[in-house]
């Protein structure tokens, strides 16, 4: 297995059987992924923006208008901290102290750098697109020169993360085991619901596959 670097700043040291630096077991939660959250100080003052992203090989893409504030930041090359979180159960104790949650979540430390070559960046953007939907990108209008000026890319090296996950039944204290009160687990995900037309469609367009086959 591909082990990233153990670094000071991505040891866990609370629960620490629960995580990894396994590359595949950080990329596998990156691509079931949906959003991050990217951290980042301004002047001392400490951000944490929700944003989209897709997984290229070892880096993490973002992308949004030029205008971003959280964009125009991060490409000056500042520190940032984005974290990737999968929630996949309740976990009923029997004690309301021993209540949790099964994850899976990344935390990836490090610095991005700007993508500003054509064919680079729109490689990227075709990543964003394939990675939230995939088959959608070749079926819409490709962006225009000036949209592509418009929008900022950004990419972070996945060198420093750590991966950490709970899985499995509640843990109780041993007496409670013996208590009159209902534990386990209550799975969860996202799920697509029912499609909804754009009341400006044309008529006739059927839905396409990738439309209704999607898992979400
Ligand atoms: C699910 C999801 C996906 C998104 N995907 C993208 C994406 O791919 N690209 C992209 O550029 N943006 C995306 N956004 C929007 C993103 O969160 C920011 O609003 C946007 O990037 C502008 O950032 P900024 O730093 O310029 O915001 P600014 O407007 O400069 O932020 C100023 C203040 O506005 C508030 N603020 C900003 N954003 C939010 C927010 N999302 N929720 C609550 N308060 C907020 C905060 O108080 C912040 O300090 C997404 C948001 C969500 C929730």
């Amino acid at each position: 297995m591909n082990q990233l670097p153990r670094t000071t700043r991505t040891t866990l040291k609370r629960l620490p059987k629960r995580g990894s630096h396994e590359r595949e077991t950080i990329n596998q939660i990156l691509d079931e992924g949906f959003i991050c959250h990217v951290g980042f100080v301004i002047e001392g003052q400490p951000f944490v923006i929700p944003t989209g992203y897709a997984r290229v090989g070892d880096r993490l893409i973002i992308h949004g208008s030029q205008a971003s504030r959280m964009l125009r930041a991060l490409k000056t090359g500042i520190d940032a901290c984005v974290t990737v979180t999968l929630i996949d159960a309740l976990v009923l104790a029997r004690s309301a102290f021993h209540h949790s949650m099964n994850y899976r979540s990344v935390v990836i430390l490090g610095r991005a750098t700007l993508i500003d070559e054509r064919e680079e960046k729109l490689a990227a953007l075709f990543a964003l697109s394939e990675h939230m939907i995939p088959g959608r990108w070749q079926e819409v209008r490709q962006p225009s020169e000036a949209e592509l000026q418009q929008t900022t890319v950004l990419s972070m090296p996945i060198e420093e993360a750590s991966a950490k996950i709970r899985t499995g039944p509640p843990l109780d204290d041993e007496d409670d085991y013996a208590m009159d009160v209902w534990a386990g687990v209550l799975p969860m995900r996202m799920i697509a619901e029912n499609r909804l037309p754009d009341p400006r469609l044309q008529s006739g367009i059927e839905i396409p596959k990738y439309v209704i086959e999607y898992k979400g």
